[in-house]
Parts: structure tokens; sequence; C-alpha cells
């Protein structure tokens, strides 16, 4: 991989047929799929890959239980195939998660319709999921989860869908996209999107944000793949768009495992509201979620709220009686902002269509809104396939089904650091898997260019760690600081924006 001084360089030299805006889940797969398809293709994401809401969700690849509910048979389908692709090509990013789902009496889902429904998410999957579903006896259930509230329970079901780290899978697509020589750079916002004189989009002014320079890119066809934030991008182009997406808020808490006591994971109906919910196991945490609010926040200030807080708290004591969290016991507490497609056919934010659409603006800009983490990949190829005619190119057959995605070598290429040189091999904070040696590849290898990168993403140490990882950004920026030629007052400063940062994502409001 070249410096990050020569992409930038790159970015105004050459002419692209495809510039992306938006580094998100969305907009890492749309690159790697034109890269591969042999577009000279460019990335831009205005903070770091995934650190909108592709770093907040709730880490599954699933085909999406909660949307039979809602008789989305086809999402289903969808996802289902999406769940196999990714556990094919990248099994050190998309693994297998067994759940369970207990039933109690009274439940707005009974047992027989949870059976009846499970039934088909298997058929839906081809008979093809990892593995088949099983009906369990109330026994049988608390037997796998002993700390679930035994009175009313009747009985429940086992199912299968996958977890992933949702940082790192962006991440694996915007390194796959740059080495399939793409130009890829983070922290590069598009504040201006330059017309012609018949209004068609020529390229975009990109801010460094690293270095403060400005740039011009040009492209043939340009990509706002920018999630909650697409109509703000829309309107660089034209002023007068209407609005394409709805903001949907979701909150997730992580609290330590041992309080819940949940072996693995388990899919609830929330005693509060009805609502199906998740626990989830991460490590030394469990990860409750989510909330579903229709929301006009700022994707960048969006928080978790006190209410919703005190919510999932209420949902998962109910769940587990013994877990008696109180709000002291939260670790961390994160919102997402989901970017459904205002055209979604309901009104309310819990039923709007999950289906993305992909809009040919009148100034020849391809927006795409919608969708989720686990069909980004079909659906970028669904926009290659809409630049490629808006090109009028000869259609490439996308290969982003079949090639991997990288980082199948990092555990060993970390692990290596560590052994050369024993200081890195020390870990950044007790309990937690993360050593100094993750700093470095992360550096070197990933990317990264601040504390937030790292804290944040390249690691998860902000969303496991009560201070969001304030306490160790100082060491950090020491490490970290001597590869990115940081002198001890820009060290300081790292420090103190990376204070700002987390309260930023990690801040509660209303308390
Ligand atoms: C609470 C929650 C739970 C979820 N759980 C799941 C789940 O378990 N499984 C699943 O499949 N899906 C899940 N989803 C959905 C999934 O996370 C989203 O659909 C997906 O992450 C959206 O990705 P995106 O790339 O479209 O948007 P984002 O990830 O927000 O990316 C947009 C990017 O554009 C960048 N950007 C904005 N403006 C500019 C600019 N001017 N210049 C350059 N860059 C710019 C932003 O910085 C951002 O990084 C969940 C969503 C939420 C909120």
């Amino acid at each position: 991989m070249g410096s990050r001084a020569d992409a930038v360089r790159a970015l105004a030299a050459a002419r692209f047929d495809v510039l992306v805006i938006g580094g998100g889940i969305t907009g890492a797969g749309v690159a790697r799929d034109a890269a591969l398809r042999g577009l000279r293709t460019a990335l831009v994401e205005r903070d770091d890959f995934g650190s909108g809401t592709s770093s907040r969700s709730s880490r599954l690849i699933h085909g999406g239980v909660r949307y039979l509910e809602h008789r989305h048979f086809h999402l289903v389908f969808e996802a289902s195939r999406e769940r196999r692709t990714l556990l094919r090509i990248a099994p050190h990013l998309v693994r297998p998660l067994r759940f369970t789902w207990p039933v109690y009496q009274g439940a707005r889902v009974p047992g027989w319709k949870l059976g009846a429904g499970l039934l088909l998410y298997d058929a839906l999957a081809l008979w093809r999921n990892v593995a088949r579903h099983r009906r369990l006896t109330a026994a049988a259930v608390l037997g796998r989860e002993p700390g679930l509230e035994p009175r009313g329970l009747t009985g429940g079901a086992e199912y299968f869908d996958a977890a992933t780290d949702d940082a790192r899978l962006t991440l694996a697509n915007a390194l796959a996209a740059a080495e399939a020589d793409a130009v890829v750079v983070n922290h590069a916002e598009v504040c201006a999107i330059g017309r012609d004189d018949r209004g068609r989009a020529t390229g975009a002014r990109v801010r460094d944000a690293i270095t403060g320079a400005e740039v011009t890119a040009t492209a043939r066809v340009i990509v706002n793949a920018t999630g909650p934030w697409s109509d703000a991008v829309r309107r660089l182009a034209d002023p007068t768009a209407p609005p394409g997406v709805q903001g949907s808020k979701g909150v997730h808490i992580a609290v330590p495992a041992a309080r819940v006591g949940n072996h693995g994971a388990v899919t609830l109906l929330s005693a509060v509201d009805g609502r199906v919910m998740f626990v989830l196991p991460a490590g030394l945490h469990t990860i409750i979620g989510t909330t579903e609010s229709e929301t006009a926040a700022s994707p960048a200030d969006v928080r978790a709220s006190a209410a919703d807080v005190a919510y999932l708290l209420e949902s998962v004591n109910a769940a587990f009686p013994g877990a008696r969290l109180a709000r002291a016991d939260v670790r961390a507490a994160w919102a997402g902002v989901r970017p459904l497609a205002a055209s979604g056919q309901a009104s309310d934010a819990a039923r709007a269509s999950r289906e993305h659409e992909i809009v040919r603006e009148p100034s020849g800009v391809v927006t795409v809104t919608g969708g989720k983490l686990t069909t980004y990949r079909a659906m970028a190829a669904e926009v290659v396939d809409t630049v490629e005619a808006a090109l009028g190119a000869e259609p490439v057959a996308t290969r982003t089904h079949v090639v991997p995605l990288p980082g199948a070598s990092r555990v060993a290429a970390v692990d290596a650091l560590a052994s050369g040189d024993p200081a890195l091999g020390e870990p950044l904070i007790a309990g937690l898997p993360y050593r100094r040696a993750d700093l470095v590849y992360g550096v070197r290898c990933e990317m990264a260019e601040t504390l937030s990168d790292l804290l944040m993403r390249r690691t998860r140490i902000a969303f496991e760690t009560p201070d969001a990882g304030r306490s160790v950004a100082q060491p950090v920026a020491d490490v970290v600081g001597r590869l990115l030629g940081w002198d001890a007052a820009a060290r300081r400063a790292a420090v103190e924006a990376y204070a700002r940062d987390a309260e930023r994502v990690f801040g509660i409001d209303g308390t």
C-alpha cells in the first residue's frame, strides 16, 4: 500500500471512472466491487472507515428473523444468501452464532408461531443455514441459559445466524478496494460537488482533515454512499433535492457478561413493549440492543439517551432477574442512525422497509440509501451495475462473491510484531485482548490516523471500557505518535481530540 500523501496526490491527478463518497459498509463495498471490475475508482471518507452507522450496528450477519413478522420474505431470502456468501469469503470476520429464543406464557410470538417462523427461516436459507433450528423444552432452554426468568417459561427454540465485527468488515472492504488499485482516503471530506454548464456533476472538492489541504477529484460518475448523511451530500449537487433518507436511531449498551450470566446469544421479546431484542456475547461483555426510534438528530452527534439506557436495562433485568443491572453497571452506551430509504412503505421506523434504493439524480450522481450490513455486497454490486450503465461501459460481472476479503493474516502479523518486540506484546488494558502491536499494525497496515481510529475501530476498546478508553489515550498517543510523526504538542492535541470524540459518541444525553 502506498503512502497517504501519495493517495491524496493521486486523488487530484487522475480522472476517475467513479468517485465514491462515504466509507461506511456501503461505500467501501461499492469501491471494492468497482475496483475489482477494473474501473478507475476513488473512495473518500470524511472521518474514518466505518465511523458512522457501520461501527454501531448489532454486529449480526443475519437473515433477519424480525422481518418474518412483517412478511418481508424476499429480504430474508436475500440476507440468508448473503450470510452464506460472507461466511465463505470472510471466515475470519464472520462466524456462526447460535441463538436461544425463550418463549413465555402469553407471549406475542407463541411457541407454535416461533416454530413455524423458524422453519420458514431455514427454508428461505434453502436449508443451507449454519444448522437447522430446533424446538426446545423449558428445561432445555434453562439448561442452556440458566439465568433466564423461569416463571412462565413454556419452551423455546435454537436457531442460527452469524456475528461479525462491523468496523473491521467495513475496513476489510476499504483495504480490498485499495489492493485492487482504488485510491482510498479516510479523513477526507467532500465539501462541494462541481457541475458543468449542463448541471452534470463532474467531480468533488475534498478537504483533507489531516493536513488541511484541499484537492479537486474529477470523475465521470459520483456515487453518494453517505448513509444517514446522504441528503446533505445530495444537496451539494442540487440544493433543491427532496429528502430521500429517514433516520432511525438504535442504541446498544455493553454490560459485564458475568452480571447477565448469559452463556450465548439470546433473542428476547422485551417485557417493556414486546419488541424483539438481542442479548449478545462479546468477550467480557454482553451487548444488549437495540432501540428503534425515528430521529432527526445529526448522524455525527447521535448518542444514547438516559431513557434509551433505562429501557434496555429494564428489558434485560426482566429476562435475567439475577442480573439486577443498574445504570452504574453500564460499561458503554452508543447509538447509530439506520439510513432507511424514505420511500419504505410504512410510516413508522420499526416497519419501514430495509430495502435499499438506488437513484440516478438529475446531476448524474448515483445515490444509494437503505440496506443493511448483511446485504451490503449485493447492494454494492447493483450500484456498480448502475455506474457501468451510466458510463456506457461494457458490463463486467461482479466478483465480490468469490474473491476472499483481506485480513485473514492479520492476527499472525500482529503476533509476529509482538514476538519481535516484547514491549509490543504488552496488553493495553488488563483483561482485554488488545496489545500495543495492534496499534502499530493499525497505523502501518490499516490506515489508522487518529486515536479514535485505533480505540474505536481497529480495536473496540472504547466500546468495552467505562471511560471509553480515555485512560489509555496518552500511552496510545505515545506508541503511535512515533509512527505518525507527532511531537509532544501533537500528542497532547490528539489526546484532547480523543476526549471530545469519546464524549460525542459515548456520552449519554439527559443525565
Ligand atoms: C442500531 C443499529 C443496529 C444495526 N444492526 C445491524 C445488524 O446487526 N446487521 C445488519 O445487517 N445491519 C444492521 N444495521 C444496519 C447497518 O448498520 C446499516 O445499514 C449500515 O451500517 C449503513 O452503512 P452505510 O455505509 O450506508 O452508512 P454509514 O456507515 O453511516 O456510512 C456513511 C459514511 O459516509 C461518510 N460521509 C458523510 N458525509 C461525507 C462527506 N461529505 N464526505 C465523505 N464522507 C462522508 C460518513 O462519515 C460515514 O462514514 C444496524 C443499524 C443500526 C443503527
